[in-house]
């Protein structure tokens, strides 16, 4: 078997909010991604991999820590990261890997917040530009890269891959911008999508069946985008529904834009690894932070524990391990991945990371013991912008069950309305885009005790915190 013996080269490509509904390789009804897709035709491709947290932020900590956000301290937008802790990239350069970082970092700059355990890292300050992106390098010093910044981050990831001499493996994190708000796709692909793309079933969705969270929170289509993600002056004359749906075209067609330059950028990897006779000895991902609401229930963004904002793509190829063409529906989180970059390498995970490794669902294994549940939290309450509430809960492959405990919390700069907790049940077969909470229903009395429990077990196991029990000081 390949892998065995020699040590693997890993090219892990992250995007920035590409939902897996607008992958080819997932079936997308909008668009298609013929290179993305090629990791799927030549390995496998995961059905439920799943963020912990669906935030820019907290989601890239937990992937490099292989921890939960409340282990690694990155629960929100505006918690900082302490790169000190230790990630998988350090442990496998430890380890002789040759390791490089270039893109999007998203984790604080300067002191303890700079990326740590790479060889080589060059990254754009935040969130990037679309355009003539600035970088910043090891030395500190900031420089402009004219360009547009999908081509040159992958540029600069391949020059860095071309520099390397010797046997030595390597780890390569390519971590684009794209397709983050507000959506400037690189002028050749502008004139895309020119006829109407299809609207989701639910884009017209008046949030009734669930808490009040839904209808609370300010990231819908038809009301939130501001001119700068639209780009054009609304035309004239339009009725209200009119409107959403234009709204809906600008930021769809842009978004799928941006995603056309990634899938463009992951055929220039692939073909790269093949033209320098790497591939055969390379694993090889496609992923994204986190999901998106691709118009789905009427709004863009995130946050959200709903299926669209849950769920990550995740592809991924090793030529001799990894059966081409195949799928699996295990219960994935971000959290794993460490531990599975880890696993692939022959390091040994610290005891600190609370995931586990993908390899045996990448050999297509069914682990009789594999997690039957996901654990989500969202801490960023009430951000004052998108106003989602915080909340947590659990899904299973049928249920999903959330808490949005916000009772009592204070917003600083929000509103001073009072949050009333809610929960919300879920029938995932029945219902899947989740339109109808069935939590006082007495014909899931049953289901709703059940995965109750299984919160407080997951909580329980991982060491994070009931809210109540935070707030009392319990425990
Ligand atoms: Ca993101």
């Amino acid at each position: 078997m390949a892998g065995v013996g020699r040590r693997p080269n890993i090219v892990f490509i992250m995007s920035d909010d590409h939902a897996a509904h607008a992958v080819g390789a997932y079936g997308s009804k909008i668009n298609e991604t013929p290179h993305i897709d090629r990791i799927a035709a030549g390995g496998m491709r995961l059905d439920n991999c799943f963020c912990t947290n669906s935030l820019c932020a907290p989601s890239r900590a937990a992937i490099l820590t292989g921890t939960y956000n409340h282990v690694n301290g990155v629960k929100t937008l505006s918690t900082e990261f302490d790169a000190r802790q230790v990630a998988f990239p350090e442990l496998l350069q430890a380890a002789g890997y040759r390791t490089a970082l270039v893109g999007k970092w998203h984790l604080g700059h300067g002191g303890v917040h700079d990326p740590r355990g790479f060889d080589h890292w060059d990254v754009v300050p935040d969130q990037g530009r679309y355009h003539n992106p600035v970088f910043i390098g090891m030395d500190g010093t900031q420089r402009t890269v004219p360009g547009y910044a999908t081509n040159v981050i992958t540029d600069l990831a391949l020059s860095w891959l071309d520099g390397l001499t010797g046997d030595d493996p390597f780890c390569l994190l390519v971590h684009h911008k794209a397709p983050h708000r507000n959506w400037e796709p690189d002028a050749k692909h502008l004139g895309m999508f020119e006829d109407d793309l299809a609207v989701p079933d639910t884009f017209f969705d008046d949030y009734s069946g669930r808490a009040t969270a839904a209808r609370q929170a300010r990231m819908r289509v038809a009301d939130h985008l501001r001119i700068d993600d639209l780009k054009k002056i609304l035309p004239p004359g339009l009725t209200r529904d009119e409107e959403a749906l234009w709204k809906y075209q600008q930021y769809m067609k842009d978004y799928l834009r941006c995603v056309q330059s990634v899938d463009d950028n992951v055929g220039r990897v692939l073909d790269h690894l093949d033209e320098r006779g790497l591939a055969d000895d390379t694993i090889v991902v496609y992923t994204s932070d986190q999901g998106f609401f691709l118009g789905d229930h009427g709004w863009y963004d995130k946050r959200f524990m709903y299926e669209e904002s849950l769920r990550m793509p995740f592809l991924i190829r090793w030529p001799g391990v990894i059966e081409p063409g195949t799928s699996h529906d295990a219960l994935a989180v971000n959290v794993d991945f460490a531990q599975t970059f880890l696993e692939a390498a022959g390091v040994p995970a610290p005891d600190r990371m609370q995931g586990r490794s993908l390899l045996p669902i990448l050999r297509g294994e069914h682990p009789a013991d594999w997690r039957r549940s996901v654990y989500y939290r969202y801490w960023e309450h009430d951000d004052g912008i998108h106003h989602v509430w915080a909340h947590y809960g659990v899904r299973t492959h049928t249920h999903k069950l959330v808490y949005y405990y916000a009772d009592g919390l204070g917003v600083p700069g929000a509103s001073d309305r009072t949050y009333t907790p809610e929960w919300e049940l879920f029938d995932l077969g029945a219902d899947p885009w989740e339109l109808r909470s069935v939590f006082h229903d007495p014909a899931y009395a049953s289901v709703r005790a059940e995965l109750t429990a299984e919160l407080a077990r997951l909580q329980d196991e991982l060491g994070d915190e009931p809210y109540h029990l935070q707030e009392s000081g319990e425990r």
